[in-house]
């Protein structure tokens, strides 16, 4: 027996992680080491361009969102790709150690990346935390509150009429009967199990 589904009960927190030239939302975030300069590791999909963006700099940020996060700011960075927009475009920055964070967030950690760890679909990239700082001292937003709200916090809305299916990983919109069977979502190139019809 190996049911994947346990694994959906591991907590998980929601993040944007910023780089030159993009960046994107995370949720598999952890502190890996304690100490002056902690750990922080940070995995993300081989199919992300941020991970090509990762692959080359040298230094990235996480910033932590919190409960009353703004729908805007998991959009432009979750819903979009970095080859095709600008995903600081509208988006409020501070600019730390020539690396932009976001200004509406709990926080940023910036971090020197220190080694990289091949994961299969995704890499885990380790960096060290050379400054960080707290914004705002509320709750950090979970990634379950997030998959429970996200229609209401993302402004999900749906045209009239017809019969439409969101992926529940990206909040992708699939008009149509039925999702196809190989249908693969063009965001997050996640598949038909993924998406859950629209109610009323
Ligand atoms: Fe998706």
């Amino acid at each position: 027996m190996k049911n994947k589904k346990i694994t959906r009960k591991i907590s998980q927190g929601m993040y944007v992680l910023t780089t030159e030239g993009g960046g994107c939302v995370v949720d598999a975030v952890i502190q890996a080491s304690a100490g002056d300069n902690p750990i922080i590791a940070v995995a993300i999909c081989k199919d992300n361009h941020t991970h090509q963006l990762l692959q080359k700099n040298s230094t990235f940020a996480i910033s932590v969102l919190g409960k009353d996060a703004d729908g805007e700011i998991i959009k432009q960075f979750g819903f979009n790709c970095s080859r095709d927009v600008d995903k600081f475009e509208g988006i409020e920055t501070i600019e730390v150690k020539n690396t932009k964070v976001v200004k509406k967030s709990l926080g940023y950690i910036i971090l020197e990346k220190v080694d990289s760890i091949d994961c299969g679909t995704h890499t885990l990239f380790l960096g060290k935390m050379i400054e960080g700082d707290i914004l705002e001292d509320e709750e950090p937003m979970t990634y379950a509150e997030y998959q429970e709200n996200k229609e209401d916090l993302l402004k999900i809305t749906t045209e009239k009429g017809k019969t439409a299916w969101i992926c529940t990983a990206c909040g992708y919109i699939y008009y149509g009967d039925e999702v196809p069977d190989d249908f693969i979502c063009p965001i997050c190139k996640l598949g038909k199990s993924y998406f859950k019809e629209k109610e009323d």
